[in-house]
């Protein structure tokens, strides 16, 4: 039996394609990582073979891991009164349109429909769920 290296090699130039989801920009498939430290590699080689920001974040659609940039990655902190559905405190967002911008994520990415409020307690925004 041919023994195979399980290391992923993020210089390889062929790096693996999903044929379940593709970039909402481009179109093209996105890069299909199996693991979050292999897609974690793959970042870091992006970033510094290309200058680019890319961040890993695991798909909801293929369970599997793909880069995105890191614009993604609305700035927040955790807002110490409010507390979400879920029972924890909830994101709360400098800025409308931070809080906008994370809603339309969340809206791609998890076919959640979000709305943006001012904390009542706090200079800031949250998302709550549409009604
Ligand atoms: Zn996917
Ligand atoms: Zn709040």
């Amino acid at each position: 039996m041919k023994r195979e290296s399980i290391r992923w090699n993020p210089s390889h130039n062929k790096r693996p394609k999903s044929n379940t989801c593709f970039s909402p920009r481009t179109g093209k498939p996105l890069s299909v990582y199996p693991s979050h430290s292999a897609a974690k590699q793959g970042a870091d080689y992006a970033n510094s073979a290309y200058d680019s920001n890319l961040v890993p974040y695991q798909c909801k659609k293929c369970r599997k891991w793909h880069l995105s940039p890191q614009d993604r990655h609305t700035p927040s902190s955790l807002c110490p009164k409010c507390i979400g559905a879920n029972g924890r405190r909830k994101s709360l967002y400098k800025t409308k349109s931070d809080a906008a911008s994370r809603a339309d994520i969340l809206a791609k990415e998890q076919q959640v429909d979000l709305t943006v409020y001012q904390c009542p307690h706090n200079r800031g925004w949250h998302l709550t769920k549409a009604q």
